[in-house]
């Protein structure tokens, strides 16, 4: 046993220390009364050298969670005068402008992945984190909720939280396959090629190619018919984020090739195959790549519900989706914010917490069902493949300008405020972790 029922005023155990579990237990871990546990399978932190963005209402639970500071130290913004632009939308086959999505005050906000997660593992204390902790089961009875690991020990406390990512092992006790049938991931059709290339390389192929060198920096998506190419700076604008996709519209339920993995070095050859005909950005982005990655990108079914009593998914556990919003992460951080702001709470009991839990489910659900659903729309959208818009493109333009104020305009104190509605509990006085 790692850990039995603690004389804390609740116990926690979090499976998975990818960025939504770290800035979960980060928060839960400034309250003295709440005894943390954090499970994570690899021998260490780890994430993939790829960029990450996140969009007003991501960078609002950031400053919620109080990782503001961290943040701001490694994040890239839009340059002046485009400090608003998310992205500016192009025709892929001759880089003409379409139009801008503008995100006032915000525009395009975000990370080396791996940058961030160190960031905010600084914000763990000793002893909250055990590696080399893959959950293979989960168990649960009147008294608490028990991880078992793939070592042979085990955890257990008054709750448990799944933030596990899209495979979950917690997933399959709060939705027993044998019950609800199979809503493990599924493959979109949609390959996603990734690439990071140094700004001033990429400058150079562009000029080389007479395009605007401007267009490195600013954050651009080229789109056309089953494909687009999205590019956004890192490290503040040391390197360019690229990610290039493609989709199979040829069948509704598209299957991956049988034990295909789901990422797979792949040439440049067949990237550049795979925009054959683009305009110049595009062949100038993409001859910088000489090593890119092929991504089979998966996506969850909408679950009927997160939580099964004393055990709760959350993140991309419970809605794992498309990245074509840029919003799975800020997903996974509003669920750490609004979850800890609840447990955080000194009405928050050993007695209650199954309801705690409830409530959180509540107030979530619709949202981040209906942030995984648009998400896909949107890889349609790109695509030219959107039902009432295709590819006439004054539609698509005018879509693309309003199509995610609901998503960034969220502010997820009102989630906190309406799980404490539901809970009965105050709600007047209401700060971050008070
Ligand atoms: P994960 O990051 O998947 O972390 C899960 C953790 O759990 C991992 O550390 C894993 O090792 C651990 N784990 C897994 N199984 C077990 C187990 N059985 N026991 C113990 N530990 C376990 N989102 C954005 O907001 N903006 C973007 O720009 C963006 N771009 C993306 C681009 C691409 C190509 C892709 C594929 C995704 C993108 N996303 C983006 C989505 C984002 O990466 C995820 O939503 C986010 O990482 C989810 O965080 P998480 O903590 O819930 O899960």
């Amino acid at each position: 046993m790692v850990s039995e029922i603690s004389c804390k005023r609740l116990s926690i155990g979090i499976v998975g220390g990818g960025i939504g579990g770290v800035a979960f237990a980060a928060a839960l871990s400034r309250d003295p009364g709440l005894d943390v546990h954090l499970f994570e399978a690899a021998p260490q932190f780890s994430e993939i050298g790829a960029g990450v963005s996140f969009g007003p209402n991501a960078v609002r639970a950031i400053q919620l969670l109080e990782l503001e500071e961290s943040y701001r130290r490694i994040a890239d913004s839009s340059p002046a005068p485009f400090e608003d632009v998310w992205f500016e939308w192009r025709r892929g086959s001759d880089d003409a402008y379409l139009t801008a999505s503008l995100a006032p005050g915000c525009g395009q906000s975000s990370v080396h992945r791996a940058d961030f997660l160190d960031a905010i593992v600084a914000h763990l204390p000793k002893g909250v984190t055990h590696f080399g902790k893959r959950c293979i089961e989960v168990q649960q009875d009147a008294e608490g909720a028990t991880a078992r690991f793939d070592d042979g020990t085990s955890f257990t406390g008054d709750i448990l939280l799944g933030f596990d990512g899209i495979k979950s092992a917690v997933r399959d006790h709060v939705l027993p396959p044998t019950q609800y049938g199979d809503l493990g991931p599924f493959w979109s059709g949609t390959y996603a090629y990734r690439g990071m290339i140094p700004t001033k390389q990429l400058e150079t192929s562009m000029k080389a190619k007479g395009v605007d060198k401007r267009l490195a920096v600013v954050p651009q998506m080229y789109l056309g018919s089953d494909r687009h190419i999205l590019t956004f700076p890192v490290r503040q604008s040391e390197l360019i984020n690229v990610v290039a996709f493609i989709t199979d519209r040829t069948t509704p339920a598209p299957e991956l090739a049988a034990n295909e993995a789901w990422v797979n070095s792949v040439t440049q050859d067949e990237l550049l195959g795979v925009f054959e005909g683009w305009g110049d950005a595009s062949q100038a982005i993409l001859s910088c790549i000489p090593e890119p990655t092929r991504w089979a990108l998966h996506e969850l079914p909408e679950m009927p519900f997160y939580h099964r009593d004393r055990v709760l998914i959350v993140g991309d556990a419970a809605h794992a989706m498309l990245p074509h919003q840029g919003a799975g992460a800020g997903q996974a951080l509003e669920d750490a914010y609004v979850l800890a702001s609840l447990l955080t709470d000194k009405a928050c009991t050993r007695q209650n917490a199954q309801q705690v839990l409830a409530a959180f489910e509540a107030v979530r659900h619709e949202r981040t069902c209906k942030v995984q659903r648009t998400s896909h729309e949107a890889g349609d959208l790109y695509e030219y493949s959107a039902s009432d818009i295709g590819d006439d493109e004054t539609k698509l333009s005018s879509e693309l300008e309003t199509r995610f104020d609901w998503l960034w305009n969220h502010d997820p104190q009102d989630d906190v405020i309406a799980a404490r509605v539901h809970l009965g509990w105050e709600v007047s006085s209401l700060t971050a972790f008070a």
